[in-house]
């Protein structure tokens, strides 16, 4: 078997392996992010909507942008308003073009230094005294072992990277949205805003999406937990459903599939010689369904931490557990409470979710492009909000 060495091997090129292979190359390390695909970015598995918090991270490309939205708008099960926006700001966020901008930020990383390879498919971890020491992978048909002091777990939500190397972050069913999606046009839609639908006819234990792309066409989503989808009751059949009455005569470019973790932060995030990132690690809002913003962060602090325990030649789970602390601290509390809102909102009957959309109802301005900011702003509009939730569950 041929084989090779670096410092760093990187599996997968989504925005949160492209983002630790360049900050980790950026540090001055050998870095190798590879992707089992042909073309990084493709097939796409989102909605593309992001808030403009993703300018912190890079100096966005202006093709990475499909267009531009003022804020969101959530219908309840009675069709209750929630506006979204930001105070002071015409755009809130962004709708991407996944394809162009998963390419830019690999090409981001490339331009740092780092060895980016496609059509490579890691198959297995290398182990030794219970360290992660590399990965086998398949490379265009050919077997090579690649030794790397670390591993990093950028493989998304299929993710088997971590469970090869002793970390277990098995998804149950009802820690996992299953989603069917349209790219779609010639449909009537408010394009300045994003749109999402409530109510357990429309999507049980889930939500409909409408993300505008352009001026005429978006994409128009389901995604419903995996414990009630089944024969005839699947994320495709309430799709289906969805778009024949709101858009009869839309049509139909492209179809996606895919699923989101919403388990919230409740994994390990390293062991010796490893760090999972993004969707591997499960850091997504359990709410929303976003994790975009959560990969891109996610890279960039795993790439700083590798360099430091490179330099201190420790890749020990105890060293590098500065990522875990790290991600904690910025994020860990909002996607904690996503999944607290997450089970109570969706664990409401239709009476009691209507309740919880007419609590909110009306236009809501955060101050920032945060999730930590909307939090805030919603418990402010309605400092009763919480507790009668949990009223409502008692
Ligand atoms: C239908 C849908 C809609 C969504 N909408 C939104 C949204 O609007 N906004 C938002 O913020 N988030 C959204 N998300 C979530 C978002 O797509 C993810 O959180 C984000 O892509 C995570 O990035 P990542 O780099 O961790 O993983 P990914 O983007 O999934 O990248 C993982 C990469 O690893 C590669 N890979 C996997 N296994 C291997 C292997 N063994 N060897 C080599 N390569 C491998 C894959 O091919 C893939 O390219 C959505 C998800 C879905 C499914």
């Amino acid at each position: 078997m041929k084989e090779e060495e670096y410092d760093v091997v990187v599996v997968g090129a989504g925005p949160a392996g492209s983002m630790t292979a360049k900050t980790a190359a950026e540090r001055g390390l050998d870095v190798l992010l590879i992707e089992r695909n042909p073309v990084i970015g493709v097939p796409v598995k989102c909605a593309e909507g992001v808030s403009r918090e993703v300018e912190r991270f890079v100096d966005l490309d202006p093709r990475c942008i499909c267009t531009t939205f003022k804020g969101n708008i959530t219908y309840g099960p009675d069709g209750t308003q929630v506006i979204l926006s930001v105070a002071g700001e015409e755009v809130t966020g962004y709708v991407l073009d996944r394809q162009f901008f998963d390419k830019f930020l690999a090409l981001e990383a490339a331009r740092a230094g780092a060895e980016v390879r496609v059509r490579t498919h890691a198959y297995g971890v290398i182990q030794e005294e219970g360290y992660a020491k590399g990965v086998y992978v398949n490379s265009a048909g050919v077997d090579v072992r690649i030794s790397a002091d670390v591993v990093v777990g950028a493989d998304g939500v299929e993710s088997k990277i971590g469970r090869w190397g002793g970390i277990d972050t098995s998804l149950p069913l009802n820690d996992l949205a299953i989603c069917a999606q349209f790219l779609m046009c010639n449909i009537k839609f408010n394009h300045d805003y994003c749109e999402l639908f409530f109510g357990d006819e429309i999507a049980p234990k889930g939500y409909a999406w409408v993300f505008p792309k352009s001026a005429d066409s978006a994409n128009v989503g389901i995604g419903i937990s995996g414990d009630v989808s089944y024969d005839h009751h699947r994320a495709l059949d309430y799709l289906n459903a969805f778009v024949s009455d709101r858009f009869p005569n839309g049509k139909v470019i492209a179809e996606v599939f895919g699923a989101v973790p919403l388990s919230g932060p409740k994994y390990e995030t390293v062991a010796n010689g490893m760090i999972l990132v993004g969707d591997a690690a499960r850091h997504v809002n359990p709410f929303t369904g976003g994790g975009i913003v959560y990969a891109m962060r996610d890279g960039e602090i795993a790439g700083d931490v590798i360099a430091k325990a490179t330099h201190e030649k420790n890749f020990s789970k105890r060293r590098l557990r500065e990522y875990e602390k790290r991600w904690r601290k910025e994020f860990g509390r909002v996607l904690d409470a996503g999944l607290r809102i997450k089970n109570i909102v969706l664990g409401l009957n239709p009476q009691e979710q209507n309740k919880f959309f007419h609590l909110l109802a009306g236009e809501l301005k955060i101050k920032g492009f945060s999730e930590r900011g909307l939090l805030k702003e919603v418990i402010k509009k309605n400092p009763k909000i919480l507790f009668s939730l949990l009223r409502m569950m008692l």
